[in-house]
C-alpha cells in the first residue's frame, strides 16, 4: 500500500471512538418521512451539518419542502482538486421503529453492546453515512491529493422511494458523467459482494368483476374468482414461457412473476364471487421492457376475460422499470474491487439483486453505480445494529478509492 492510502487508512481506524459517537448522536434524532408518521430529516441535517463543517469544509445543503410541509433535507460535501468525484451515497432517513414492544431498547437511544450498536438506522444507512463522513476527515486530516475528489452524500427520503432526496439532487448538476458512485446501501456480512445490477419492479393490483349469484345456480351469474384463477393460470404460463431469459448475475436468475396478495370476497360458501382482487410482485431482468410484460398480461386479461364474461382492471401501483447495468469494468466497479482486493485479500465478485437501492437512478442518467456495503442483513427489523468494525472497515475502503 502506498504512504498516501496508509495514512488515511490509519486516520480513519484511528476515529473509531469518534465514529461511534457520531453513529449514536445521529440515532437519537429521528428522521422517518411524514409518509410513515415522522417530521422528516431536517434535524438530522442539522447535527450532520455541523459535524461536517467542523473539519473545516463547506457543506452544501439541499432542503426541499414536501406536500406535508416538512423540510427534507440532504447533505452534500466534497474534498480535493481533482476532475472527477467518488461519491458515497448514502440516505439518513430511516423507517419507522415499528412494534416497540419488540425492541429491547428504545430504537432511538442507541445502546452499545459487543461491538454492535442497537438502534433504529444504525446500519440502515447510518453506518455508511458515518462511515463516509470519517472518509472524508480522514482524507483531509491527512491532507491528501486524491485522484478522485471525495463526495460525501447524505440523501433524504430513499424509503420513501426518493422523490425528495437522490430524484432531486441529481437535476441540481451535482454528479457528472465522469463521476464514480458508490452507493452502500446493499451490503453482504462477508463484504464481497458488489452489486452491478437490479431488476425492474411491478407492482400489479388486478381486480375482477363478475356477477354475483346463489352458488346453487352458477349460470346466472359470472363467477369472479374463477375467471381470477383461470386468469393468473394464464399469465403465470405465458409470462414465464415468454420472458424466460436467465442472467447468472442474479441469484434467482430469471425473471419473477409471483401472485402474492389476495382480498377477501365473500362471507359464504353459498355464494358465488362477483368480485375478486389478486396482487402481483413481478421482478424483471434488465433484459426486458416492463412495457411488454404489461401488453402481456392485457392479452391475457382480454382472452381470459371473453372466455368467462368477467371483466378485468389491471392497475399498477409500484413500477420501477429496470436500469442498464453497471459494466463490471466501469471506474467505479474496477476501483471499489481493487479497494476490497487490497484491503481484505479476498477476490469480491460482481452480482445482481431483485431491486431497491438509489443506484438505479444514476444507471437510468447512464451514470455508473455499485451498491456495496458490509452489513447483517437486519434493515427495518426491531433490535436493528450494525457492527462497528463494519463502519469502521468500509470506511477504510470509502477512502482508499480516492487515492
Ligand atoms: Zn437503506
Amino acid at each position: 500500500m502506498d504512504n498516501a492510502k496508509a495514512v488515511a487508512v490509519e486516520a480513519v481506524a484511528a476515529s473509531e471512538r469518534k465514529m461511534v459517537d457520531s453513529l449514536k448522536d445521529m440515532v437519537k434524532i429521528p428522521a422517518i418521512s411524514p409518509l410513515s408518521g415522522g417530521k422528516g430529516e431536517s434535524a438530522r441535517a442539522d447535527m450532520l451539518e455541523s459535524l461536517i463543517s467542523g473539519f473545516g469544509i463547506k457543506v452544501r445543503r439541499y432542503d426541499y419542502v414536501d406536500d406535508s410541509k416538512a423540510k427534507r433535507s440532504n447533505l452534500i460535501a466534497t474534498y480535493g482538486g481533482a476532475k472527477s468525484t467518488l461519491w458515497v451515497i448514502s440516505h439518513i432517513d430511516t423507517v419507522a421503529p415499528g412494534d416497540l414492544a419488540l425492541w429491547d431498547h428504545d430504537p432511538f437511544d442507541p445502546v452499545e453492546k459487543d461491538g454492535k450498536i442497537y438502534g433504529r438506522g444504525t446500519t440502515d444507512d447510518g453506518q455508511s453515512a458515518i462511515g463516509s463522513i470519517y472518509a472524508l476527515k480522514a482524507l483531509i486530516d491527512a491532507k491528501a491529493q486524491p485522484r478522485y475528489n471525495f463526495g460525501v452524500c447524505l440523501a433524504a427520503d430513499e424509503e420513501v422511494g426518493s422523490e425528495y432526496g437522490i430524484k432531486r439532487l441529481l437535476k441540481e448538476n451535482i454528479f457528472g458523467k465522469d463521476d464514480l458512485i458508490l452507493v452502500p446501501d446493499f451490503g453482504t456480512s462477508d463484504g464481497m459482494s458488489i452489486e452491478i445490477a437490479e431488476k425492474g419492479v411491478l407492482w400489479l393490483r388486478i381486480t375482477a368483476v363478475g356477477k354475483q349469484v346463489h352458488a346453487s345456480t352458477p349460470d346466472l351469474g359470472v363467477n369472479a374468482y374463477r375467471a381470477m384463477i383461470r386468469l393468473l393460470y394464464e399469465i403465470d404460463r405465458v409470462l414465464h414461457g415468454k420472458y424466460n431469459a436467465k442472467n447468472p448475475l442474479f441469484s434467482s436468475d430469471y425473471s419473477t412473476f409471483e401472485m402474492t396478495k389476495h382480498e377477501a370476497n365473500v362471507e359464504s360458501t353459498n355464494i358465488v364471487p362477483g368480485k375478486e382482487v389478486s396482487y402481483m410482485d413481478c421482478r424483471i431482468l434488465p433484459e426486458y421492457k416492463i412495457d411488454d410484460i404489461l401488453n402481456t398480461i392485457n392479452e391475457a386479461a382480454s382472452k381470459v376475460g371473453a372466455d368467462t364474461g368477467a371483466k378485468f382492471k389491471v392497475e399498477i401501483f409500484n413500477r420501477e422499470d429496470p436500469a442498464p447495468p453497471t459494466k463490471s469494468d466501469s471506474k467505479v466497479a474496477v476501483e471499489l474491487a481493487n479497494a476490497i482486493k487490497s484491503l481484505r485479500n479476498k477476490e469480491p465478485k460482481f452480482i445482481g439483486i431483485g431491486g431497491g437501492t438509489v443506484a438505479k437512478h444514476f444507471r437510468d442518467e447512464n451514470i455508473p453505480a455499485a451498491a456495496w456495503e458490509t452489513c447483517e442483513d437486519i434493515a427495518h427489523i426491531p433490535n436493528e445494529y450494525c457492527k462497528i468494525a463494519d463502519m469502521v472497515e468500509d470506511a477504510k475502503v470509502f477512502a482508499y478509492m480516492a487515492l
